[in-house]
């Protein structure tokens, strides 16, 4: 390998997330607004060109790699790319894995085990139809379920992803428990952050993990775990299933000492903390100068890495913390 990723404050840089587009087939309330302006493709990096940004970061150490969005599975020519960065596998990178929505996954279950996926998240707020229907505006329950079992099937590890919204699934947390622990999934649950704008007030769909966890240890036995990633989640066991719960809590508990990502947009800016404007432009500069010029731009970007985020979630606030949505930065 060649000199890793390291930045000012001394924290290694081993992982990144790749969006792979800003568009999406479903229209989650809390991530984007209905009319949605997505961007030109002409903006939008090829596979080629993600391909090559993939590698340099591998190159330099990074050997976990997240491929998302808006829905990674809508962008054409996923799976080539997941077939060429999975040539990574087992040199230097050592897990290439996505976060979906989950309405395509069963057409392409076989084909990312086959590329070298073991693991995808999926998302998934709400086991009920009609909710499903409110909460992604656009989406359907059915072929999502589908997905998950047809990825199961296929040999992958699915972790469940539900964002916990007061007032709309908060009465489903047990519900989803046991349906994970059913079918053998992992779950975690995330607090909604302040990252563009929507049509509602965030504030209102706030509900603190603390408060979700607190209601959990009232009839469960929640064992913390050591466990970390590098990342925002922390884990528990339900010492009566055995179950591992992931709790992602960007506004109740700072994680930023240990972070170890880096985030790619799909139009090639390099986000060095999902809740900061820094950024650094690599798509031009990979059109303009090519794979090489990757590497110096990288050691700038540890430079600039900075130390956290300041999100807050305050009702008086005017503006979200960040202008730009999680389907523009990459979930
Ligand atoms: N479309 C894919 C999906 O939904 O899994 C990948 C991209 S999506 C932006 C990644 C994750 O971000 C999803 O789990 C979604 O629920 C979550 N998300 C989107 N907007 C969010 C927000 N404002 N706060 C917290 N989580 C958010
Ligand atoms: Fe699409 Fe994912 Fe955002 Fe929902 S959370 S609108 S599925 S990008």
């Amino acid at each position: 390998m060649q000199r890793p990723l390291i930045d000012g404050f001394g924290r290694r840089i081993s992982y990144v997330r790749l969006s792979v587009t800003d568009r999406c087939d479903f229209r989650c309330a809390y991530c984007m607004p209905v009319d949605m302006a997505f961007l030109p493709k002409r903006d939008i990096l090829t596979i080629e060109e993600l391909d090559a940004i993939g590698t340099a970061f591998v190159a330099r150490g990074v050997n976990r790699l997240r491929l998302t969005g808006g829905e990674p599975l809508v962008r054409r020519g996923l799976l080539e790319l997941v077939q060429r960065l999975g040539r990574h596998l087992g040199n230097g990178l050592t897990e290439l894995t996505l976060t979906t929505n989950g309405s395509q996954l069963a057409r392409f279950a076989d084909g990312l085990f086959a590329a070298g996926v073991r693991r995808v998240n999926v998302s998934l707020d709400t086991l009920d139809a009609n909710r499903f229907r409110t909460i992604t505006r656009t989406g359907e329950i059915a072929p999502v379920l589908d997905g998950i079992s047809a990825a199961k099937a296929a040999g992958l590890r699915v972790k469940i992803n539900m964002v916990a919204l007061k007032g709309l699934n908060e009465d489903e947390i047990e519900a989803m428990i046991a349906w994970c622990g059913a079918h053998g999934h992992d779950l975690t649950f995330i607090e909604t952050m302040p990252l563009g704008l929507i049509e509602e007030d965030r504030t209102d769909r706030y509900l603190p993990l603390d408060l979700v966890r607190a209601r959990l240890a009232a009839h469960w036995t929640l064992q913390p775990l050591e466990q970390r990633t590098g990342g925002p989640a922390r884990y528990v066991r339900l010492r009566e299933t055995g179950q591992t719960l992931g709790f992602i809590t960007p506004l109740t508990h700072n994680f930023c000492e240990s972070c170890n990502r880096v985030r790619l947009t799909a139009t090639g800016t390099l986000y060095m903390c999902l809740g900061q404007e820094d950024r650094l432009e690599l798509r031009d500069l990979l059109r303009t100068q090519g794979p090489a010029a990757l590497d110096s731009a990288l050691d700038i970007a540890m430079q600039r890495k900075p130390k956290g985020h300041d999100f807050v979630i305050e009702r008086r606030a005017a503006a979200p913390a960040v202008g730009r949505h999680m389907s523009m930065t990459g979930g």
